[in-house]
């Protein structure tokens, strides 16, 4: 993995005093295939990579982190700047109604977002409309009135009521939408949310129909809705949608797939537009707000290398932090580190799938074969990691306001935290029914 790679990279570097060329090319060579690896546009990292390098080379010599580390601190600090650095919020209008409008292509996923927006925005307390203008697939307005409808959220259709495809494909979606927009001032909705058509390819017809749909209605925000999957072509299709529409903001859909989120950089690298949303699955609710670092962590799937940075800044000593632990008389028996040591023993196996299909008759069941995941053994391992040593011997005090740290500095929800614990307090258990003369341990990084 990568992390292995830099890892490596980091032990080459460690103990040097200053950032030479070499160790500067060394480093970036990985982050280049990173990138790569992450579909992000060939044009995109090279740029991206010419960055990263004059910066380092520029810059100071840090004494608490060594040249591999400072240089992937400096490629996450630049990937989280181009991603939009803090979380940008929706742009609300002054004087309601807010007019959202989204464009993109055929099956990016716009309609369904509509309704995910909607139902979000509705759960702030707003009161939104949505407003169907994709006039050209058959049954685009129903899809939209079957979304509002799950959502809770009305619709505004060319033909309420009469859900026509003869009619709906003969309306004018320039004018639904400004009668959308006429229909909630009356109603006094506060948001309107206006789907458009898309086209499987850019073309000028579907660009000129967003065009003119965008100069009707005065947008305060245009999201750009992009597949995450989309790859190399993300630069193509966002450059035509920005001279086309000038969007503001960017929503990322399927992350729930394979992606690795490439296209996020490629986007907001070529148009400087903000990632505001990213849409993780079929359901209304698999939609979440976008936040720039924990997409930098994704995109170069360096979690735990970001712990050891954080560690390095805080001068980090193990054996000290050892001695310490022995201190704590509120330490367990089967501690975290236990847990943690036990998992790397098993991942030196090999491969758990691996191992485990080799276990005659194995006392594990195909559901929870399915369960054991190399990807979440990595969170396992980059949220102990980010635990004090307090914490790993005594996870007893792991509170509210540590978990959101651990989270934090792990690059995770805190949901992930919670579950972790959960499952570190059942291997615990189990731990204790074994030196008593129990069966089979559970296996640390099993989910459920
Ligand atoms: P539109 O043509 O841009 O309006 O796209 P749709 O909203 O109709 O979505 C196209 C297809 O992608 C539908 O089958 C959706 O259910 C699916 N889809 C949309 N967003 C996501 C997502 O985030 N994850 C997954 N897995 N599927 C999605
Ligand atoms: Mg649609």
């Amino acid at each position: 993995s990568l992390s292995d790679r830099l890892t490596a990279t980091f032990k080459n570097l460690r103990g040097k005093g200053r950032l030479s060329e070499a160790d500067v090319d060394g480093t970036v060579r990985e982050i280049r295939r990173a990138l790569l690896d992450a579909d992000v546009a060939v044009p995109v990292v090279r740029e991206f990579v010419a960055q990263v390098k004059e910066r380092a080379l520029g810059e100071e010599v840090s004494t608490s982190l060594n040249p591999g580390q400072q240089i992937v601190k400096i490629v996450n600090d630049e990937l989280v700047r181009i991603l939009g650095g803090q979380t940008r919020r929706l742009n609300l209008a002054k004087v309601p109604p807010t007019v959202i409008m989204l464009a993109g292509l055929q099956g990016a996923g716009k309609t369904t977002l509509a309704g995910k927006l909607a139902k979000h925005l509705k759960s702030q307390g707003h009161t939104p409309l949505l407003v169907a203008c994709d006039l050209q697939r058959p049954n685009a307005v129903k899809q939209l009135q079957v979304n509002g409808e799950r959502a809770g959220v009305p619709v505004f259709a060319p033909h309420p009521g009469v859900s026509s495809e003869f009619e709906a494909s003969t309306g004018d979606p320039v004018a639904v939408a400004r009668d959308g927009i006429a229909e909630a001032k009356t109603k006094l909705h506060d948001i309107v949310i206006v789907d458009t058509a898309g086209r499987l390819g850019v073309d000028t017809e579907m660009m000129e129909q967003a065009a003119d749909i965008r100069a009707a209605i005065n947008p305060d925000e245009v999201l750009f809705v992009i597949d995450a999957m989309i790859g190399q072509d993300a630069v193509n299709t966002a450059q035509a949608f920005n001279d086309g529409v000038n969007f503001t903001g960017v929503v990322l859909t399927k992350l729930d797939g394979d992606a690795r989120g490439g296209a996020a950089l490629s986007v907001a690298s070529v148009t400087g537009k903000p990632v505001m949303f990213a849409s993780t699955g079929e359901n209304l609710d698999d939609f979440e707000i976008f936040h720039p670092d924990r997409m930098a962590s994704r995109i170069l799937d360096m979690g735990d290398i970001l712990t050891l940075i954080e560690q390095a800044e805080k001068s980090w000593d193990k054996g000290e932090a050892e001695r310490m632990a022995k201190k704590f008389t509120d330490r367990e028996d089967f501690t975290l580190d236990d847990f943690l040591a036990q998992m790397q023993q098993i991942r030196k196996m090999g491969s758990m799938k691996k191992m485990l299909a080799m276990m005659p008759g194995a006392a594990i069941s195909k559901q929870q074969l399915e369960q054991f995941d190399e990807k979440q053994m990595d969170r396992v391992e980059a949220i102990v990691r980010s635990m004090t040593p307090h914490e790993r011997v005594a996870p007893k005090i792991i509170n509210g306001s540590r978990r959101a740290r651990i989270a934090k500095g792990s690059g995770v929800h805190v949901s992930e935290v919670n579950q972790m614990l959960e499952r570190f307090g059942e291997a615990q258990k189990m731990m204790k029914k074994m030196a008593s003369g129990g069966g089979i341990p559970g296996m640390p990084g099993a989910r459920g």
